[in-house]
């Protein structure tokens, strides 16, 4: 029996931030969207540092009417009705201020010895360390956000950690975590290590990448705003980001999926790429689509498979603005689709 399809979701966070909604929500959200369509295996989000650090003004009028009560309170002008009470241990403070300094001093330090032990663990290690102190980080979690404001990005990226994504800054140049995000999605079809292919994403600039990952037979899912955009038309599937917002996706997921299994694609291919396979009884909306009329896909994908291997190919060319030469002179090649 063949395992379900490797989804990779693939979030490109200066396209699409998550704006007023909790980005912890929003980021499950999509994960649930995207296993609509196999397992999510891998969750990358990548934005430059200044979507990172970005903070939404609610949160900085919260921040400076917390500032003004606590210089208050530090003055003795006023006095709170109930004492500033600390969710981790239970102490009372008689200002913020210092049940503030308490956290930080004892409780961020404790999680922070935690969560290096366990990310320097492995193996069953590693998953005895994550048991052993679940209950305490999450309790040290919850009352963290009470407590602390966020430095930067009202938490953005530690959110979406939380949720499961792995996150990436990239320097804060125009398009730098567009070429880091084609880059790595590139990397996952090299290592064959997704079968699906979800981008959050309405740029434009992606179109070559989806392309590339129907030519390699991966399944294609866009998710953005523009309603009828290139990319979205390029992709075997599309959805609003409104829809996922509202929680509708995985309902639409779910009859795409049908849809697909309809058009006998799930039984014959089963979302791997396997050249044996009879493609060409495949419905050629759901495939790559080509001009030539005398070659059948099945040959593609045999041709695709070969151009990988000695980069030769005439189907490809150099693509210079996407991918840095010097480091992956192989993935360069296999960017741009010229046909
Ligand atoms: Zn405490």
């Amino acid at each position: 029996m063949k395992l379900p399809p490797r989804v990779g979701l693939f979030w490109d966070l200066d396209n699409k931030p998550p704006n007023s909604i909790p980005p912890y929500e929003v980021a499950n959200k999509l994960r649930i969207a995207a296993s609509s369509f196999g397992v999510v295996r891998h969750m990358i989000a990548y934005a430059n540092s200044h979507t990172f650090s970005h903070v939404p003004l609610a949160v900085q009028e919260r921040k400076k009417q917390r500032e003004l009560l606590n210089r208050l309170e530090n003055k003795g002008v006023i006095k709170p009705n109930e004492p500033y009470l600390c969710r981790v241990c239970g102490r009372k403070f008689h200002t913020n201020e210092k049940l503030v300094n308490h956290f930080k001093q004892l409780h961020e330090r404790e999680h922070a010895k935690r969560v290096n032990q366990i990310e320097s663990a492995r193996g069953s290690r590693r998953v005895k360390l994550v048991a052993k102190y679940s209950m305490k980080m999450e309790k040290y979690k919850k009352a963290a956000r009470a407590v602390l404001t966020p430095k930067v990005g009202y938490g953005l990226a530690d959110e979406l950690k939380r949720a499961g994504f792995w996150v990436q800054t990239v320097l804060d140049k125009p398009q730098a975590a567009d070429r880091a995000l084609k880059s790595h999605m590139v990397d996952m079809m090299d290592h064959r290590r997704i079968e699906c292919l979800v981008l959050v994403s309405d740029d434009s600039d992606f179109i070559n990448v989806i392309k590339e990952a129907k030519l390699r037979c991966l399944k294609t899912v866009v998710i953005g705003d523009t309603p009828d955009g290139e990319l979205k038309r390029t992709a075997n599937a599309a959805f609003s980001w409104v829809e996922i917002l509202m929680g509708k996706a995985k309902k639409e997921a779910v009859s795409v999926v049908e849809n697909w299994k309809d058009r006998d694609i799930l039984n014959k291919l089963e979302w791997t790429y396997n050249p044996d396979v009879d493609i060409k009884k495949l419905d050629p909306d759901n495939m790559v689509t080509e001009d030539s009329e005398d070659e059948n896909i099945e040959d593609i994908c045999d041709e695709v498979d070969d151009a990988y291997k000695d980069d030769g190919g005439a189907w490809w060319e150099l693509d210079s603005d996407d991918v840095d030469k010097n480091n992956q002179p192989h993935k360069a090649s296999i960017l741009s689709v010229t046909r």
